[in-house]
């Protein structure tokens, strides 16, 4: 028995190896000059939009919601196809989500549905780079005119991609990215926060450090002594360690190098499976340039749970991105239906990831086109290549 091809994983290199083991050797493992380092370089891929590394990606989005002041009382928009997260984490400060569809190609959140679900209580609308295809934020922009929400973009999938030439991270007020093994790269754990508005990263980085103040133009007691910082808003502790910070640089060193594998995987699939009969591959717009994270195909007539059961029987580990978050028992337990986004619902009954991560080479691609098109003709299949 082959091992499993994993849908996603890490690409790890001596050089990490080697950051990482400096820093553990050095002074700092915790808050140190890696941190500022790391924030900087990632602020190189943000087209110069300021960056706080926080220690994952949903802390990201609870940061990023903390930032632009969400409460209860307030009201998100969401799109239901992405990791529940980007919903989850607004609920925890005590918002209300509202859910609105997403559109039929790209699978983003749709403008025409987040206009109809913005109201006088919406204070963020959040869409999501589903795959790493970014989201139409100029239509989006559009869909929130009169509303003074702001617009958040959860990159966790798109680093490294642009939208009519901008880059991922300058394309909303806020752009919250995950640096989990499987995502674009990795820190093991860890993500980052980025915001055009300097005061809302200043927010960011205080609810991020437990809240502590420590300027002295911003202190209620200047006076009280050197040792002294105050807490002027509650805040967590979601500080990302000098030690995986040392490894994201190290990582983002490849991040184009890790795009351009993608893009090429990505080309690939879709020359095999022109000429397969049911499945579709995703789509891309003309003002997109991806860094595809998932390789999302359609399963047709019905059969995806079917080419998943024999494709992972095949050692080929498909994975399903996502269940509509709206669907979690935590959210019908709130009174959300079913059927409320209906081309979400009718792509997740469709949609199976195919392998993608740099290090797939392409006999193993080969492997997984093969067992697909077994699968697709009902065949058994072969589980060793
Ligand atoms: C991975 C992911 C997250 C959460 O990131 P973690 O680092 O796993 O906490 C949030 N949103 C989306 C769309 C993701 O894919």
């Amino acid at each position: 028995m082959t091992r499993m091809l994993p849908y996603g994983r890490q690409s790890i290199t001596e050089d990490d190896i080697a950051a990482v083991a400096d820093v553990l050797r050095g002074d700092w493992l915790t808050t140190g000059p890696q941190v500022d380092a790391f924030e900087a370089d990632l602020a190189r891929w943000t087209g110069g939009v300021g960056v706080a590394t926080v220690s994952n990606g949903t802390a990201a989005l609870h940061v990023a919601y903390a930032a632009a002041g969400v409460g209860p009382g307030d009201e998100v928009v969401v799109p239901p196809m992405t990791f529940v997260a980007t919903a989850s984490s607004a609920v925890a400060l005590g918002a209300k989500i509202v859910f609105a569809d997403v559109d039929d190609e790209t699978f983003c959140l749709d403008p025409a549905a987040a206009a109809a679900a913005v109201t006088s209580r919406t204070k963020v609308v959040s869409a999501v780079d589903y795959a790493g295809h970014p989201a139409d934020y100029d239509a989006l922009r559009q869909s929130m005119a009169g509303s003074d929400a702001l617009l958040l973009a959860d990159a966790a999938h798109s680093i490294g991609g642009t939208y009519h030439g901008r880059p991922v991270g300058s394309l909303a007020d806020l752009t919250t990215f995950s640096f989990f093994p499987t995502k674009n790269l990795t820190t093991a754990e860890g993500g980052a926060v980025a915001a055009l508005d300097p005061q809302i990263l200043k927010r960011a980085r205080r609810f991020r450090g437990v809240g502590m103040v420590r300027e002295r133009d911003d202190l209620r007691y200047p006076d009280e002594g050197g040792w002294h910082q105050e807490v002027h808003e509650f805040g967590l502790n979601y500080r990302l360690p000098d030690v995986l910070c040392a490894l994201g640089r190290s990582q983002l060193r490849r991040l184009a190098e890790f795009k351009a594998r993608r893009t090429a995987l990505v080309a690939r699939y879709d020359e095999a499976l022109a000429d397969l009969d049911g499945v579709l591959p995703p789509t891309r717009r003309s003002w997109a340039d991806p860094a595809w994270h998932l390789y999302p195909v359609r399963v047709l007539d019905g059969r995806r749970r079917e080419v998943y059961d024999r494709m992972r029987a095949a050692g080929i580990g498909v994975q399903v991105n996502y269940i509509p978050v709206h669907w979690h028992p935590a959210f019908a337990d709130l009174g959300y239906r079913r059927g409320s986004c209906p081309v979400a619902e009718s792509f997740y009954s469709q949609q199976l990831s195919l392998p993608l991560y740099p290090g797939l080479s392409d006999a193993d691609q080969d492997r997984v086109i093969d067992v697909l098109t077994a699968a697709l003709r009902g065949s058994a299949v072969r589980s060793a290549a």
